[in-house]
């Protein structure tokens, strides 16, 4: 697909996204928060996240943010969950918890050790020992729909790529539907993956997760910690431009407009952002794709605030 064929008929090959927010901190970041949100709420996202502090650190927030998401739109919310750091009747709690609000869709982590990643974790003695256990857990309260973690480039504490693979096939048995990938800026890498996770009988939806790279820095330790190649040419693409917002901004749009017009190219229909809670780069690469706004679907704003 190219940018001409994306304008005209993107929408039409069923291309379906969802997006990622963080819970907010402050007054401020809830502002920006909420914005996003209004602007991305049209293009009928078939589910937006909200990510959860290992160890809990944000419970009542993701709680509180997807608790107004239920209430004050028609979006779909997924939760995320970790277990580490946790005992199995305080994962279990929260969980139930969603069940109460009337959440049905969640996306079961491990979560990172609490040393930092590349240390060795270690499950709380009462906990859920890892990913595939949590699904399995979460399975036992309610029918939930389950997404889950996949790591084209191999997740950082993993021997090898076919060990995660076996991990992710472990999830699968335990009940999950969708695997979310961590990003990636190599198309191929994912391709590659994609063919090994086929090739071991893995058949739920890998849905690329899509990081637009809001700040490049930021970019670069983020993928440091995951384990995920930022690749010589991306960096070339943004040197230079460290005083020059506006440019930074033009070049992130091309660079992500390019890979999901790769992606969809070669048959992906489904595309995961990490949005950062914020809405522009995300609501004009979906724009290339052909999503564009749903009528009717857009988000109440309360008085006094505007969509900026
Ligand atoms: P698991 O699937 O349990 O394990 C990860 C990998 O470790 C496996 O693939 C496997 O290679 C290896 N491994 C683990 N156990 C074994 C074993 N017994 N034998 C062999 N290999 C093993 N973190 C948060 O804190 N909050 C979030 O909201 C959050 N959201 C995320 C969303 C997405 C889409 C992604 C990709 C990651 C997210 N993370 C989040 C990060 C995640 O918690 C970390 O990557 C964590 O280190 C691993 O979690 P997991 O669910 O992949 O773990």
């Amino acid at each position: 697909m190219n940018f001409a064929q994306a304008g005209q008929n993107g929408g039409g090959r069923g291309i379906r996204v969802s997006f990622e927010f963080f819970p907010p901190k402050s007054a401020e970041m809830e502002q920006s928060l909420w914005q996003a949100v209004a602007r991305l709420a049209p293009l009928d996202p078939r589910f937006v996240s909200v990510t959860y502090g290992a160890g809990g650190s944000t419970r009542e927030r993701t709680h509180a943010t997807v608790k107004r998401i239920l209430a004050e739109t028609a979006l779909t919310p997924a939760a995320h969950v970790t277990c580490v750091a946790a005992t199995r009747a305080e994962v279990d709690a929260v969980v139930s918890g969603y069940v109460g609000a009337g959440v049905r869709h969640i996306v079961a982590l491990r979560g990172d050790p609490p040393a930092g990643v590349g240390e060795k974790f270690a499950p709380h003695p009462e906990g859920y020992v890892n990913a595939a256990d949590l699904v399995a857990g979460i399975r036992r309260i309610a029918d939930f729909e389950v997404s889950v973690a996949a790591y084209p480039e191999k997740h950082p504490e993993s021997l090898n790529v076919a060990a995660d693979i076996d991990m992710l096939k472990a999830k699968v048995d335990a009940g999950a539907s969708r695997a979310i990938t961590q990003f990636f800026f190599d198309n191929e890498l994912y391709f590659r993956f994609l063919d090994r996770v086929r090739a071991s009988g893995i058949g739920i939806p890998i849905v690329p997760g899509i990081l637009p790279v809001q700040n490049f820095k930021q970019t670069t330790n983020f993928a440091a910690r995951a384990g995920a190649t930022v690749p010589n040419w991306l960096a070339v693409r943004f040197d230079g431009l460290d005083d020059d917002p506006a440019t930074r901004r033009l070049i992130a749009a091309a660079v992500a407009a390019e890979q999901v017009l790769g992606l969809a190219d070669r048959g992906v229909t489904d595309f995961h952002f990490y949005t950062m809670n914020r809405a522009d780069l995300v609501y004009a690469i979906c724009h290339l794709l052909g999503v564009r706004p749903k009528h009717g679907a857009r988000f109440p704003l309360t008085e006094g605030e505007s969509v900026g």
